[in-house]
């Protein structure tokens, strides 16, 4: 099953595609995660991106497109794939499907995440990072035992500077300006399914294998 998940930051993109990623066995790729662990480990590229993300800026497409064409010429993907976070822009998506042509891989569908703009501020401003082990939490939906420390590591839980207020407003704004357009783009392609993900994980998980049945049995 080869995906890509579609949808403004905070959606549960990540969350769903992890879920995913464990019950079918195919590889989550995030372009986030990626760039955040180049980040902590300080390469070049990590230097270059580190100040585009802090201010929740997208990193260029030259950088970001490398780095997934590289991921995808990785022979570990039997089972297939889930892209969270890329394509952001269409140059992104033009880049992509050159890559999948040149490799025949064939991409299955684009599912489109949807949740009202006050839900996603919510969400992200309640976000809490491990820095150790990259565990996520709530304050309010998924908080940690004590709301301090990490359940998994111990290590004390931070908001990532890109949740921070500011940084979530220029977030949207970009979202807005070049991702949303891509809706379209897999529209005309036939390539769309839209998601409501409004609801709990479970919740949305249960919509999404609805969804996600046809390519699964395939
Ligand atoms: P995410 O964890 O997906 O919200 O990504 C965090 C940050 O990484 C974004 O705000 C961007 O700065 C950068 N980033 C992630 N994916 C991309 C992408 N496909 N294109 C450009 N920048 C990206």
């Amino acid at each position: 099953m080869q995906l890509v998940f579609l949808g403004a930051p905070g959606v549960g993109k990540g969350t769903q595609a992890d879920k995913v990623s464990a019950q079918d066995g195919v590889v989550k790729i995030s372009t986030g995660d990626l760039l955040r662990e180049a980040v902590r480990n300080r390469t070049t590229l990590g230097l270059e991106a580190k100040s585009y993300m802090d201010q929740g800026k997208l990193v260029p497409d030259s950088v970001v497109i490398g780095l997934v064409r590289d991921k995808l010429s990785d022979p570990g993907y039997a089972k297939g794939f889930i892209l969270d976070g890329f394509p952001r822009t269409v140059p992104q998506a033009e880049a992509l499907a050159a890559v999948l042509d040149e490799r025949r891989i064939h991409l299955d569908r684009v599912i489109n995440f949807q949740v009202s703009r006050a839900e996603i501020v919510k969400r992200l401003g309640g976000r809490r990072s491990c820095p150790q082990c990259q565990a996520t939490y709530h304050v309010e939906f998924a908080p940690s035992k004590n709301g301090l420390t990490c359940d998994r590591c111990g290590e004390g839980l931070v908001q990532r500077s890109d949740d921070q207020r500011e940084a979530i407003e220029t977030r949207l704004k970009v979202y807005e300006e070049q991702t949303a357009p891509l809706i379209s783009y897999y529209e005309t392609r036939n390539m769309l399914s839209h998601l409501d993900s409004a609801g709990s994980v479970d919740a949305v998980y249960q919509n999404l294998t609805k969804v996600l049945a046809p390519y699964r049995s395939a």
